[in-house]
């Protein structure tokens, strides 16, 4: 039996989203919506996703720009056994409660916020809260990022204190309308940023401040990470914790990856799709141990991509086909996971 799964939202994240649901072996994409009927709209067609429109009153647009259209959102919604809401932030809100009106389960995204839903989502963290949920949030690029990273040095070591300054790509690729052009932002100002409390949607009780800025860059973030583990340790140690990880890349020495650009270049050359980085590179060099209990390392966040698998382990885990090591498998397997492996 295939999960028929429904995406609501096809641009950046969802696009990515429908390919890597259809290389599942258990998993078919019904459907993808559409609120315009731009490239992305046609590219689905193309593609031979059946497209519907998001919004009712637009479907004469779809048939001016000659793409045809399978319905529109809410039988998408019926017909699929959960969806995944990959529109813009907030607007999976408002989508809410059409998902309720037809009992459909439903995940969002890092752009709603927490209260929206009864569990925010990790698979590594805490893919077993999950189960049975009617509304999850996949967390953000960001959270996604630090909590893989945190999971796997709160199993081995425990952790005191978590600081992570982020250097925040100001837009996607594709996002003209986003700045700084030619800017440095304290992004906020304040401290500590919004990502440390979205870290405890998934780690409650972790000690954790945050620092955020963005920077006229579209590639990545980069986190600089600092951790006080309880347990002590050392770089050699925890550099081969970190390779054990199956969605932590660390970059070796020789690859001469200096930066974001070198890293998609590599990605690209690899014939990932889309040059997309789904794991957190973390440069091996960057990892340090000080006095046995302070952790340093830089990792960059590929922000279009690190979610992607994450919303596959989710629709498992809410569905309750799959546990954690299982549903992580299967995912990486079928995406060709493990960069340098
Ligand atoms: P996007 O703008 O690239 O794509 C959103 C898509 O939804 C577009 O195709 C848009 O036309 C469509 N849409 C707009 N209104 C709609 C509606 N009412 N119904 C259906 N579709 C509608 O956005 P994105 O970057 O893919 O972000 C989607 C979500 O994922 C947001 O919550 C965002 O915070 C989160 N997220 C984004 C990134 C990132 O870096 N891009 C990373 C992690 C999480």
């Amino acid at each position: 039996m295939t999960i028929e799964v429904g995406i609501n939202g096809y641009g950046t994240i969802g696009k990515r989203v429908a390919d890597a649901v259809r290389a599942q072996p258990d998993m078919e994409v019904v459907g993808v919506a559409k609120t315009r009927p731009n490239f992305e709209a046609e590219q689905a067609v193309a593609n031979d996703f059946p497209l519907y429109a998001a919004v009712p009153e637009r479907v004469g647009q779809f048939d001016e720009a000659g793409i045809e259209l399978a319905g529109e959102v809410e039988e998408l919604v019926q017909d699929s056994e959960i969806v995944v809401d990959t529109t813009p932030s907030g607007i999976g809100a408002e989508n809410k409660a059409m998902y309720q009106e037809y009992d459909t389960p439903a995940l969002y995204q890092g752009g709603e916020d927490a209260d929206l839903v009864d569990v925010s989502f990790n698979a590594r963290s805490n893919f077993a809260e999950a189960e049975g949920a009617g509304h999850t949030r996949v967390v953000s690029c960001n959270t996604t990022g630090l909590s893989r990273l945190i999971a796997a040095l709160e199993d081995e070591y425990g952790v005191e204190k978590v600081r992570a300054t982020l250097v925040r790509r100001g837009g996607d690729p594709a996002q003209s309308s986003r700045g700084p052009i030619n800017d440095t932002l304290p992004d906020p100002v304040t401290i500590p940023s919004h990502h440390g409390p979205d870290v405890n949607t998934i780690f409650p009780d972790l000690d954790i401040d945050t620092l955020g800025m963005k920077v006229p860059a579209t590639l990545t973030h980069t986190h600089s990470v600092n951790v006080e583990l309880t347990d002590e340790t050392d770089t050699e140690t925890v550099r081969e914790l970190l390779e054990g990880e199956s969605r932590l890349f660390v970059i070796p020495d020789h690859m001469g990856i200096d930066g974001s650009g070198k890293l998609k270049e590599f990605a690209l050359d690899s014939g990932r799709p889309r040059g997309d980085v789904w794991e957190n590179a973390i440069w091996g060099e960057s990892i340090t141990v000080e006095g046995g209990d302070e952790l340093y390392l830089f990792q960059a966040i590929h922000q279009e991509s690190d979610v992607v698998p994450e919303n596959v382990d989710a629709i498992r885990a809410v569905l309750g086909t799959a546990d954690r090591r299982e549903s992580i498998e299967r995912t990486n397997e079928a995406l060709g996971m493990g960069l340098g492996r």
